[in-house]
């Protein structure tokens, strides 16, 4: 059998760190080449293709680490000197095939194998003839260009959690698309019409263009279905009617105007693109890719367009959810910490606050003042006005109480009409002047069909090694000397 391939030796270049696998490689492919060098590093490599091209370029990647030696390794794959190269691609690590394939064309073979196996794999390589190395084809480039849209796409997905965030990653890869110099997101919003979420431009090189804007193109950013170009640009044709508008000269919409500001901003063609929604009705929005150019798109690039929108689909739909569970959550948390009668902290959370500044204050050594209240003789207010008057009066004294307090102090409702603050930075003295200044505001204030209320309080500063539970039974103890004393007073608890 002739030892040319396509007018080529067959010599062979083989490349790999260790030297025991260049031995094992050597002995068991030697006699498949003409003459076959080894290399142990990326350089000597390169040193020996420049000296004389090898008919098959062997990179044996085992023990080689992406991060590290990816980039002089495409390197050396773009640069192969007309060799097919061949990749023994370790099993584990297959990431390495893509990455290397970007910088240029290259078959393979996963390891580990036997050596005879492999010795077989590459003879019948070298008897077929690998195939030979050609620069892309333009259906090939075109293909190229298509992943690498949707795969930067893809990445937009990675922000899904906000609309506007996804909408800006996705049009700044759209405009990856050959041709494509400005790219837009609308989403249709209830109650606010269709808007303008994202838009991306190239910086067009005409004199003076500067990046387009297609709120000030379109007159309006926002209640774009009101728009008078609602039946002339292919983004709002889309997103109203749900179908792909395709204008390939800007005179075919009939916009004299439109069509002229196209033209002025270096755009020849511009598609629109509906977002389709989960279920029937009316799209989620649009997407609208202008173009330098007029093109005429294949088959392939039209379905592109179709996957591109129903990413688009996926990415709105996620941010939509993202927002309702957040919103949710805020909810959620609110009935969990919050009293609902008188949307003051509820005990359970007014225990986990408590803890919280037990900590606080000890770090940082500054005073904390417990304040316990209790309305006197509410029994009283029930029986004779009835239980709403009560729920209305519990509600005015926390709110009174609430808009005595600082912002850094805590109102909690820990019983039935019982009430406490928790004062940070607060010494038992100034707690002291904090519940005479309750105890009068209360007394002070007007309750809707019942005249007033007294309090009855106790005040405790926290010990410097005291728990929040024994604070508690002090201040408690406080309240029911200040209850035994006549009611309406302050009674500083013992320390
Ligand atoms: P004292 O001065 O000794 O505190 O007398 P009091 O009548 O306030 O004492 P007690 O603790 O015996 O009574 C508390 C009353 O508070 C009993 C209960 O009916 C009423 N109460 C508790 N929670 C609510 C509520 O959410 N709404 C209304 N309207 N009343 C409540
Ligand atoms: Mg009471
Ligand atoms: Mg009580």
């Amino acid at each position: 059998m002739s030892q040319q391939e396509g007018g080529r030796a067959r010599s062979g270049l083989y490349l790999n760190p260790v030297g025991q696998r260049r031995l094992d490689f050597q002995q068991a492919c030697g006699a498949l080449f003409d003459g076959l060098r080894v290399a142990g590093g990326i350089e000597e490599a390169a040193a020996l293709l420049d000296a004389q091209a090898p008919g098959v370029l062997v990179i044996d990647l085992e023990r080689f680490e992406p991060e590290i030696d990816l980039p002089a390794l495409g390197e050396l794959v773009a640069k192969r000197c007309g060799a097919p190269v061949l990749a023994l691609c370790p099993f584990t690590n297959a990431r390495w095939l893509p990455a290397l394939m970007a910088y240029g064309p290259l078959d393979y073979v996963i390891v580990p194998l036997g050596l005879d196996a492999l010795a077989d794999e590459l003879a019948a390589r070298l008897d077929a003839g690998f195939a030979p190395v050609h620069a892309p084809t333009p259906v090939e480039e075109d293909l190229a260009a298509l992943l690498a849209v949707r795969s930067s796409a893809q990445q937009a997905l990675l922000e899904a959690d906000d609309a506007i965030r996804f909408g800006e990653r996705l049009c700044a890869a759209l405009l990856t698309w050959p041709g494509v110099v400005h790219a837009a997101m609308f989403q249709l919003c209830e109650g606010k019409d269709l808007r303008l979420e994202a838009q991306c431009g190239q910086q067009l090189a005409q004199a003076g263009a500067r990046g387009l804007d297609l709120a000030a193109l379109l007159g309006r950013g926002e209640r774009l279905l009101q728009s008078p170009l609602r039946h002339a640009f292919p983004g709002l044709l889309a997103a109203a009617g749900g179908e792909t508008a395709l204008l390939d000269a800007p005179e075919k919409a009939g916009e004299a105007a439109l069509a002229e500001a196209l033209h002025a901003h270096g755009v020849a063609m511009v598609v629109g693109l509906p977002i389709p929604a989960s279920g029937p009705g009316a799209p989620r929005g649009s997407l609208s890719l202008m173009f330098g150019a007029r093109h005429t798109f294949s088959r392939a690039q039209l379905a592109a367009f179709d996957d591109l929108a129903q990413l688009a689909a996926f990415g709105l739909r996620t941010a939509e959810l993202m927002r309702e569970s957040e919103a949710l959550l805020g909810r959620v948390t609110q009935l969990a910490t919050l009293d609902a009668l008188t949307g003051v902290a509820n005990r359970r959370h007014g225990e986990f606050l408590m803890e919280q500044e037990i900590k606080r204050a000890r770090r940082y050594r500054v005073p904390l003042a417990l304040i316990a209240f209790d309305i006197d003789r509410f029994r009283n207010i029930n029986d004779s006005f009835g239980h709403p008057v009560g729920d209305v009066a519990l509600r005015t004294v926390a709110d009174t109480a609430r808009a005595l307090l600082r912002s850094s102090d805590v109102l909690v409702r820990s019983g039935g009409e019982e009430f406490q603050v928790i004062a940070p930075h607060t010494s038992a003295i100034d707690g002291l002047k904090m519940a005479e200044k309750l105890r009068a505001a209360i007394e002070a204030t007007e309750i809707p069909g019942c005249d007033h209320v007294t309090i009855s309080l106790g005040v405790a500063q926290l010990g410097e090694t005291e728990s929040g539970d024994s604070l508690a039974v002090r201040v408690n103890a406080a309240l029911a000397r200040a209850k035994r004393a006549g009611r309406n007073c302050v009674e500083l608890a013992m320390g």
